[in-house]
């Protein structure tokens, strides 16, 4: 079994800043490489690029400072004032529960700064190979305490000809000292330099593993407060992941948000903390089990709880800061497995987006929510899929042929098709895509998000008043109340905005109503709005004008 980061035997703190960080068990460079640092030995370390080389000297080096000698006791060379730059914040970020002080040291760099920082006592120095020299030269670097010399990306430091340099600043280290060398490759050169200067050194090689870079698609939805239910369900409909995980900011929210999707029929479990903890470990285990498919939490309720990798993860609200969101996110893509993270940013939001992309220093993509067309297409494109395979296996016509024969003979056979279809996907009531998909809702500015407008031909000279349109809609058709918005009416029409489902199931089920005393036919605005050619102005005012009436409630 792969070991963790406890087995590897490093202290409370340092687990602690592991966590923080996000990483949940140590790369194999770094699982084969702590433990022998930790002992002292010396190291030759070879994996390719992203495969956590950093933290696997960090963490030893960290760990074995002693915080109160203020005396630089680590010093790590790295081939460019970017790489010093980075792996100084990591072991920054590593030692940060230690109180482990490290400081860039780097050409280009005033000296002053590097001196001030150096007089005032740090533990770790990570430099450059040329500026290192030049402060030893200087007298301005002392570096008789130290123990550790780490070089990093050793082959890169040689092609870029800093070989004197390492020798000279490796020939003034103290005689009892440890050296670690960590390359992506171990050209004839690194051997021969290990050959001098190391002692007894133990080789570690290991192949290219996936695991630490993210398989994670990082996205971003900007999308109205009000839309974000809208905008989850879309998204769950299109991408149909087979577990995901939503994050809420409040316990409320948790609540709120599972109470909208189960009534939507998704199946959610919910924790937070007031939910118990076997409570909570019941649910789990129905989200494990896939009896539920989703698992709605805060933050701090999923923190302790052992939360099997999941497809995607949606912040649908946007975290606090770096840390949680690196925090939330890793609950996908592990092990190179794929995996996509999606956060809803209102606009108010952007700019705390701006500053999470900025810590993580990496933007994430922008993705519009989908249509219902999209969603439409794509389960059109699953259907057409299913009856390919169907037809290719040859076992439809095994059971089918004699009876589409005989039906063929007295009707069209692309009807009969279409109709052993419809009855697949559940007949009269069933879920079917409109033929026109993804129209009704994209008249955006006419309807607020995910309501969409109905077109009555009934209106105030008919008598009708609002109350009469809801009793209708809730009565005859069935829909709930609360799936009714706004309700203008004109002189001899009406437009009513309901949610996009209730609209879905009045117009396969009841387009035909009857409100005080008159017949009245129901129909999507827009279409209604262009098949008898009215003028936008006239028929569906886009700037809501007046008349207009809200609905009683
Ligand atoms: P290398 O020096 O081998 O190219 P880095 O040390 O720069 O790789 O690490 C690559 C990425 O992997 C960094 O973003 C780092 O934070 C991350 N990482 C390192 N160790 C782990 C780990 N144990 N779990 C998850 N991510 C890790
Ligand atoms: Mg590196």
């Amino acid at each position: 079994m792969a070991p963790t980061f406890a087995d590897l035997l490093l202290s409370p703190e340092v687990l602690q800043a592991i966590d923080t960080l996000g990483f949940e068990e140590p790369t194999p460079i770094q699982a084969q490489t702590i433990p022998l640092l930790l002992e002292g030995r010396d190291v030759l370390a070879q994996a390719q690029t992203g495969t956590g080389k950093t933290a696997a000297f960090a963490l030893p080096l960290v760990e074995r400072i002693d915080v109160k000698r203020r005396q630089v006791q680590a010093l790590v060379l790295a081939p460019t004032r970017e790489l010093a730059v980075q792996v100084a914040e990591a072991m920054h970020n590593l030692g940060r529960t230690r109180g482990i002080a490290v400081l860039p040291v780097y050409g280009g760099q005033a000296y002053d700064r590097q001196l001030q920082g150096l007089r005032a006592g740090v533990h770790v120095v990570v430099g450059t190979p040329g500026r290192v020299m030049d402060h030893m030269r200087r007298g301005t670097l002392d570096l008789s305490a130290v123990r550790t010399i780490v070089l990093d990306e050793a082959d890169e430091m040689l092609d870029m000809g800093f070989v004197e340099d390492i020798e000279f600043i490796l020939n003034e280290m103290p005689e009892e000292r440890q050296i670690a060398l960590f390359s992506a490759t171990v050209p004839r050169r690194i051997e021969t330099l290990a050959r001098k200067y190391l002692r007894d050194p133990q080789r570690v090689s290991v192949e290219h593993d996936a695991r630490t870079e993210s398989q994670t698609r990082q996205m971003y939805v900007e999308v109205q407060y009000r839309d974000k239910i809208e905008a989850l369900t879309r998204i769950l409909d299109l991408e149909s992941p087979s577990s995901a995980i939503v994050f809420c900011r409040t316990k409320r929210e948790v609540d709120e948000l599972s109470a909208t999707l189960q009534s939507r029929g998704y199946t959610a479990a919910a924790i937070h903390g007031d939910i118990n903890q076997a409570q909570r470990e019941r649910l789990l285990q129905a989200f494990r089990d896939g009896r539920a498919e989703l698992l709605i939490a805060t933050e701090v309720a999923a923190r302790g709880l052992d939360i099997p990798d999941v497809t995607h993860v949606f912040n649908y609200d946007i975290p606090d800061d770096a840390d949680a969101y690196i925090h939330r996110i890793g609950r996908t893509g592990r092990m190179g497995k794929k995996g996509d993270a999606v956060t809803f940013v209102t606009p108010r939001e952007m700019g705390q987006l701006r500053f999470i992309e900025k810590q993580i220093r990496k933007n994430l993509r922008q993705v519009r929510v989908p249509t219902t067309g999209d969603i439409a297409a794509r389960r059109q494109e699953a259907l057409r899929t299913a009856l390919v395979t169907a037809i290719e296996s040859g076992a439809a016509s095994t059971y089918y042929a004699a009876l589409v024969g005989t039906l063929a003979e007295a009707h069209d056979p692309l009807a009969v098709a279409a109709a052993a279809i419809y009855l697949a996907n559940g007949g009269p009531g069933g879920r079917h895509d409109e033929p026109t998909t993804g129209d009704m809702d994209e008249g955006e500015p006419t309807a607020e998000g995910g309501m969409v407008r109905l077109y009555l031909d009934t209106g105030r000279t008919h008598g009708v008043r609002p109350q009469d349109v809801v009793g209708a809609f809730t009565g005859e058709a069935g829909i709930a109340g609360s799936t009714i918005g706004t309700i203008d009416m004109f002189g001899d029409f009406t437009l009513v905005e309901v949610e996009r489902r209730a609209a879905t199931a009045i117009l396969e089920r009841a387009t035909v109503l009857s409100m005080h005393g008159r017949e009245v036919h129901v129909s999507p605005a827009r279409e209604k709005r262009e098949r008898s050619g009215e003028t936008t102005e006239k028929k569906a005012p886009t700037a809501r004008k007046k008349p207009r009436t809200r609905k009683p409630s």
